[in-house]
Formats: C-alpha cells, structure tokens, sequence
C-alpha cells in the first residue's frame, strides 16, 4: 500500500463536489463548521457538463439567502408558469395564480460555479481531480472515521472527520456502507434523447409536450441556446441521429392546428439519458450520511434532482450543526424521516409527470386516450393545475 503522505482533521469530510457536496460545505462554513471536499472529476469537467435547469423557490432562496449566489437573480430567468401541450394545443399552468410562487432556469453548471466561488472566497478546502477514494471506520461505535484517496500526481492522502457524507452522486461508493438498508427501483422502458442546439428561444417559458409521436421538453438555456428532449428507446445512440433527423422528431412532436414551430439551429451537445427512480433508505449509518442521487435519483420530468439535493443538505447542515456545535447527537437519528418526507413526494410527483406524458411501449389504444382524459382534467381542473403548480415549485420547506 502507498504510504499516507499527508493526513488532514477536520470535522466533516465530504465525498463529492456537486451541488450536494458544496452547497453542505458552504452551510457549515457559514455555521462555523471546517469541511474537506473530495472529488474524483476535475473542476472543468463539472462545470461544462450539462445537467439540471431549473430551480425550485425554496432552492434560490438558499443559493441567495446564504450568501453563495446573487447571480442566480441577475442571470436566471423567473418563471411564472409552464405549458402543457396535447392535442396539438397548449395550456398554460400559471403557478403565481396558483400558489403564487415561481421556479428558476439557472443551469446547474451554473449552481456549481458559484457554489465553487463562494467556497474558494472563504478559503474552502475544496480537492479536485483526485482518484482512489475510500471511506473507513464510519459504524456507530467509531471515534475515528476517515477517507483516503491518491492525488492527482498518485500520492496517498488521509482526511480524518467526526462525520463523513457521501454526497458522490448516483454511482456512490458511500451508500454500499450502510448496513442494512433497503433499496427502493423503478426502471422505465424509455429514455431522453437531450440536445443543446445553437437556435434562438422558441417559446418564454418551458413546453411539455405529449405528441403522437411520444414525448418532448422545450426548454431554453440562453437567448441564443436552448436545451430540448424528447423520448427515445434506451438503446439509441446518438451518433446515429443527424441535426435533420433530430428536428424532424422535435417539430412533430410539438406541432398542432396552430402551426406552432421551434426555431431550428445547429446541435451541439446530443446524448441519451436514460432513467430511473431510486430511494435508498436508510441514508445514515453511524457517523456516514447520504445527500442528493447518492442516496436516491429521480426522472428527470418534474425537475426535482437537483432541488431535492439542495433540500437534503439544508436539513444535514442543521443536524449537523445541532450535533457539531451543541452537541445533540440525537440530532442526526432525526436526517432520514426528514430528509425522505420530501423524498417521497418528489418521487411520486417525478413519476405522475413521467407516466402522464410518455408513451409507455406497451400502451393500448384505450391507455392513450386515458391518458390524454387525464391530461384534460388536468388543465380543465383549478384543483389539477394548482397540485401541478405547488409540487413543480416546490413545497414550502417547514423546517
Ligand atoms: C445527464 C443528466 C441530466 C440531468 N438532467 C436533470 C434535469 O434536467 N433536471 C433535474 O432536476 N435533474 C437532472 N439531473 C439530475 C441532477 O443533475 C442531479 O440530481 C444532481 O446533480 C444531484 O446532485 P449531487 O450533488 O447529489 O450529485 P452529482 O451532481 O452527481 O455530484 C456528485 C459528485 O460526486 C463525485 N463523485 C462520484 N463518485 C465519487 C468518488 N468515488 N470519489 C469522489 N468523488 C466522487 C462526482 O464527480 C460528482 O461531482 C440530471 C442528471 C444527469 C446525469
């Protein structure tokens, strides 16, 4: 075994440099609480990979309120609702009426720029491009937990912590070391096909779309960007798919008798995401926690990933801290229950939306107009459009 060339203390180690990992370290720092963030992928590679888009009330509000981003106010764009198109029409569900709350496109590029900057201002200890790493003595009993890694250049480091949290998205090595646990799947028998495309905006706000030809998201990045999915087999690969063949999807998907069209531009990004629903439960053992798609994932239809990241880590700082700094250790017994209330309910929000709007491989004839009844309810619904309204926006966080 490489000898250890340098072993740091600290209070909480934290496998994972994503939203998860830096908005936890970013709300310690701001309690008072020292943190060592790991991440095997280099700081370039996260900040150009495209992810999530929008960002729940309660989710700008911590990114601002905390002081990590202002830019998400100057730069993100406020929406007040979303439509729903089938049948060729679309309906708007106008979440200010509603609830009376908006939702943010902020790309989650973004989320970790700032994040990033708000924690190499306040001189985080923030490692990159580090590989190898493995968590040790994390159960109950431990008063030594540590996590070990090479550095870039292949030398062997060593972070000792009173609590560590995998925070290492959803190939965690973190959540095989909670024992036992039980794991929660659905598996769905489509994917996205997702594409950025050089193209003005086609439409203010985001566009559902239930077509006859399956699913498709309209969703903008930039005035001169914009970011578009639509339902695909898990198998496609994307070099197969020229920008033709990829816009021939896209505009039958939304068009209707009102002639409603994108506008067309080069592709420039295109991969096939395919997805699932994954909970793992419980997402603490002894002195490890989980946070965001280590501990669980979601379809990416309501938005919800990202958010419920930032959801899991406002509840763990505060546990965190009541344990830390006041030592109430019956604090963390309280992260699971919490944590997994929301959970919960973004998984079966995620999953409505999904089911609603895809075309499932084996649906019959009668499945479809079912599903097109359902939709019509929906938006012919005050009740409808405002359960649609609060979940996409977010439910108010009680603490
Ligand atoms: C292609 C794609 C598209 C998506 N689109 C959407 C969307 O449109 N809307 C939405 O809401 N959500 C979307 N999501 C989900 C959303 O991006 C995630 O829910 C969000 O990133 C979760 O944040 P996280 O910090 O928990 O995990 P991540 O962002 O995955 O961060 C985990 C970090 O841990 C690091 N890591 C992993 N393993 C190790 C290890 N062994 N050692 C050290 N570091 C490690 C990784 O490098 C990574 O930086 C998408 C996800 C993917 C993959």
């Amino acid at each position: 075994m490489t000898t250890v060339t340098s072993s740091t203390r600290t209070q909480v180690a934290i496998v994972g440099g994503g939203p998860a990992g830096l908005m936890l370290s970013h709300l310690l720092h701001v309690a008072g609480i020292e943190s060592v963030v790991l991440d095997h992928r280099t700081y370039d590679e996260i900040a150009t990979t495209h992810r999530a888009g929008i960002l729940e009330r309660d989710s700008v509000r911590l990114l601002v309120d905390s002081g990590a981003s202002d830019r998400v106010l100057t730069d993100g764009h406020e929406h007040q609702g979303i439509d729903l198109r089938f049948g060729g029409e679309s309906h708007r569900i106008d979440f200010q009426k509603y609830v009376g709350a908006s939702c943010w496109l902020y790309p989650q590029t973004e989320v970790f720029i700032d994040l990033h900057a708000a924690r190499t201002r306040d001189a985080g200890d923030l490692r990159y491009g580090i590989s190898g790493a493995e968590v040790h003595e994390v159960g109950a009993s431990s008063t030594g937990p540590r996590v070990t890694y090479l550095d870039p250049e292949g030398a062997r480091h060593e972070v000792t912590a009173e609590l560590v949290v995998g925070a290492d998205g959803s190939r965690s090595i973190c959540r095989d070391l909670v024992e036992p646990r039980t794991q929660y799947f659905r598996e769905y028998p489509f994917a996205w096909f997702g594409v950025l495309v050089e193209a003005p905006t086609s439409a203010p706000e985001l566009i559902y779309t239930r077509g006859e030809q399956g699913f498709a998201l309209i969703s903008q990045r930039t005035a001169d960007v914009q970011r578009m999915y639509f339902q695909c087999d898990p198998s496609e690969n994307p070099a197969d798919w020229s920008d033709d063949r990829i816009w021939e999807q896209l505009q039958g998907r939304v068009a209707g008798p009102d002639g409603f069209r994108l506008n067309e531009g080069p592709v420039i990004d295109k991969s096939v995401l395919p997805f699932r629903s994954f909970v793992q439960t419980p997402m603490r053992h002894g002195r490890l926690l989980l946070a965001g798609d280590a501990a669980h994932t979601v379809p990416p239809t309501g938005a919800k990933g990202l958010n419920l990241a930032l959801a899991d880590v406002r509840v763990l700082a505060e546990v965190i801290e009541r344990t830390v700094s006041k030592g109430e250790a019956e604090a963390l017994d309280t992260y699971t229950d919490r944590a997994l209330a929301r959970v919960w309910k973004a998984q079966h929000f995620s999953y409505w939306m999904t089911t609603m709007l895809h075309q499932l491989p084996e649906s019959t004839p009668f499945d479809e107009r079912r599903q097109l009844g359902e939709l019509a309810t929906l938006v012919a619904s005050e009740a409808g459009k405002t359960y649609l309204a609060e979940g996409y926006t977010g439910w108010p966080d009680r603490g």
